[in-house]
């Protein structure tokens, strides 16, 4: 990055990356960025930032921000730049048309984890109010709805139930299907300095990651089991537990269900549950397994840390909930140092599920089918909301396929690059009549876009983004919008078009109206962030100055559940012709699809994804490191060169996804979550071959 001159006065905001969401300070010349550094008493990262929040922000001036609304009548056409106006009245037109046509449920929206809360708040409440539906979907359906159902239905609330500061008292950490040093940056490294501070390390990974074996620290157990096995390691960990006599009795006779308890207990305590049984399965040796567990269940605190190696399994939520269940039998939450942490991926999924964005719950995560909820939303919006769950992501495309889903709304969101399965995608896109798109980029699900409306980055706007450990943080605008509005302005107008008027001059006033409806933002304000810095929810009557520790005394849902989890083998299957397991990941310097930091400098540092094969499987195929590869799936098939590395277990290989052209999701398979649909992006049954250079 090139300083551009001295600043003369900075702005503090909340990055845009991933879900730690440090405070950053725009420090500025005139309304230009001249450099991004981390603010000294931001909540979440202490005064520190990793090399995305602080170098990778020079895409909000990038030559390839669209800055005019556009629109074709067919996506073969050329687009045609218009005024707002026209591309608005277009929208809502072609909108109306189709429900004309097609009926009410034929349109939808999509909302984004990049997009504030409050922008997130007036899609779901665009798509009810204005559509007249629930076809509201966000992208945390292919990262985090697991989490969402898993914890909502074992302990009673769809968050993490600590602060990041509470790894500060954490005795032992196990880190499951999570690589912070790469996906979580700042909190990594807090993590790594509790290691070397004395906690103990557990890493369950099918890669060898660096908190494994790294400079900085080493884990006492690396569990590396094969993809797709998660719950089959989880129940043999819960085994000893129960077998052992390790189960904290006092408390879960105290804070959880009897009944539930005994039934799983039963269910957990058969043979075929115990780490000799499994081990076969997991590839995991019974005596690691049951040395973990006795860590787990004997050191004190003890903190489960999680990502989307969890959830993004046909079993995600099972697993989210064999987690919650590990913690329960254990003791390990409602207080400091323990608890069930999801490291969430975007900067904003904790907020866009928290602002009612399924098609199955108003704001703060209560059912649309509650008459009670239904009605008080009913009153402050009035209109008539539909009582019934609407299309999720994946129903919308299957709908597109049978013909009757035919409008999209998508805000922040790259569909075609992001979600499994591409050609799936594609042909749903391809089948409906109106898509429109507003995003910052001709974004790859823009080529089947029939209206692009111009979006804004995280500078050009005010709003809040909520954390993995559900603290909210200001966002704020630190130059004006390139194409003149922000998101939040957009939609209102689109509204507005379609004849639902919203009325809000500045995004303080729809957080104050998403304030009135959610008891658990009650006491949020932006009068009280500007005062405190931020908040954690819940934020209210019973704790107004929020809530750093869930569950404490009681759980959300009064006791913990326990839930019977049976494991289920992937579908995705090693066979003769696709004799390997793909898994996916992350990499430090860039960050998910890549369409803000391959626009950055970061790109000097890592400008293509690889395959990553260990060198049995290698010098089998007769690959070395810089070959190209192909890999092909029962989806599709991909290009890639190939990094040779002992990070693998040989049957396994794994790439990134932050390049368009590696095409990742053109491989993976419609496999997902049985609970929320979340895709299996983590197993995929593959072969690899050396190919000539495409
Ligand atoms: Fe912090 Fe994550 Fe942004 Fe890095 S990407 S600066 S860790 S919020």
């Amino acid at each position: 990055v090139i300083a551009i001159g001295q600043p003369e006065h900075s702005v503090v905001t909340t990055c845009a990356y991933c879900g730690v969401g440090c405070s950053l300070k725009a420090e500025m010349k005139g309304t230009e960025v001249v450099r991004m550094v981390p603010h000294k008493n931001g909540q979440a990262n202490e005064g520190h930032a990793c090399v995305k929040g602080r170098f990778a922000w020079g895409y909000a001036t990038h030559k390839d921000r669209i800055t005019k609304p556009m629109i074709r009548a067919k996506i073969t056409d050329p687009w045609r730049e218009v005024s707002w106006d026209e591309a608005i009245g277009y929208a809502a037109a072609e909108f109306r048309r189709i429900q004309a046509k097609y009926g009410r449920d034929s349109i939808g929206g999509i909302t984004s984890s990049r997009c504030t809360n409050e922008e997130t708040y007036l899609v779901q409440k665009l798509v009810r109010a204005a559509f007249g539906n629930n076809n509201v979907d966000t992208c945390a359906r292919v990262c985090h709805s697991p989490t969402g159902y898993g914890l909502k239905t074992t302990i009673g609330e769809s968050a993490g139930t600590q602060t990041f500061a509470s790894i500060g008292q954490t005795d032992l950490i196990m880190v499951i299907g999570a690589n912070p040093t790469d996906g979580h940056p700042v909190f990594g490294s807090r993590l790594k300095r509790r290691v070397r501070e004395g906690a103990k390390l557990i890493v369950v990974d099918p890669r060898r990651t660096d908190l494994v074996d790294g400079p900085h620290v080493k884990a006492v157990h690396h569990l590396q089991l094969r993809p797709g096995t998660n719950v089959a390691l989880v129940n043999a960990l819960a085994h000893t537990i129960v077998t052992e006599g390790l189960v904290d009795e006092a408390f879960v006779g105290e804070r959880c269900e009897r009944e539930a308890f005994e039934q799983w207990r039963d269910f957990i305590a058969r043979p075929e549950n115990s780490p000799e049984a499994t081990a076969d399965i997991t590839g995991v040796p019974a005596e690691d397994v049951r040395a973990a567990a006795r860590l787990y269940a004997t050191s004190g605190n003890s903190a489960i840390y999680y990502g989307l190696g969890v959830t993004e399994h046909a079993q995600g939520s099972t697993m989210v909930m064999g987690i919650a269940n590990l913690a329960m039998a254990t003791g390990n939450i409602g207080r400091e140092g323990v608890g069930v942490n999801p490291l969430r991926g975007q900067n904003n999924v904790q907020g866009s599920c928290d602002m009612g964005s399924f098609p199955h719950e108003l704001p703060g995560y209560r059912h649309i089918g509650g008459a009670e909820v239904r009605a008080q939303f009913e009153a402050a919006w009035q209109v008539q909301l539909q009582p019934e769950p609407g299309l999720r992501i994946p129903n919308m495309f299957d709908a597109a396929l049978d013909g009757s889903f035919k409008g999209l709304y998508c805000q922040g969101e790259d569909i075609v690059q992001s979600d499994p399965d591409t050609q799936h995608v594609a042909q749903a896109l391809s089948s409906m009549e109106c898509i429109v798109v507003q995003d910052i980029f001709l974004n790859e699900t823009a080529k089947y876009a029939h209206v692009f409306l111009p979006g804004s980055s995280f500078l050009e706007k005010d709003g809040t983004f909520t954390n993995a450990e559900r603290r909210i943080s200001r966002v704020r605008r630190v130059m004006p919008p390139l194409a003149g509005y922000a998101d939040w302005e957009v939609t209102l107008m689109l509204s507005r078009a379609l004849g639902y008027e919203m009325d809000y001059a500045h995004p303080a006033e729809i957080m104050d109206e998403i304030a009135r409806l959610t008891p658990t933002f009650h006491g949020v304000s932006y009068a009280l962030l500007d005062a405190r810095g931020s908040v954690q929810w819940p934020c209210n009557e019973q704790a107004p100055d929020g809530t750093p520790t869930m569950h404490v005394d009681t759980f959300v849902r009064g006791k913990g559940k326990f839930v019977i989890t049976k494991f289920v083998a992937s579908r995705e299957k090693v066979t003769r012709r696709f004799p390997l397991l793909l898994t996916t990941g992350r990499i430090l310097s860039q960050y998910n699809v890549g369409a803000q930091t391959r626009r950055t400098e970061n790109v000097h540092w890592h400008d293509e994804d690889r395959l990553e094969i260990h060198p049995h499987d290698a010098q089998e195929r007769g690959i070395e490191t810089g070959n190209w590869v192909g890999i092909e799936s029962r989806a599709g098939q991909t290009v890639l060169r190939a990094l040779v590395t002992e990070r693998m277990q040989p049957g396994v290989v794994y790439t990134t996804f932050h390049f368009p052209e590696s095409g990742a999701n053109v491989i993976t398979t419609d496999s997902s979550d049985w609970a929320t649909n979340c895709p299996e992006y983590k197993v995929t049954a593959v072969q690899v071959l050396p190919v000539q250079q495409p």
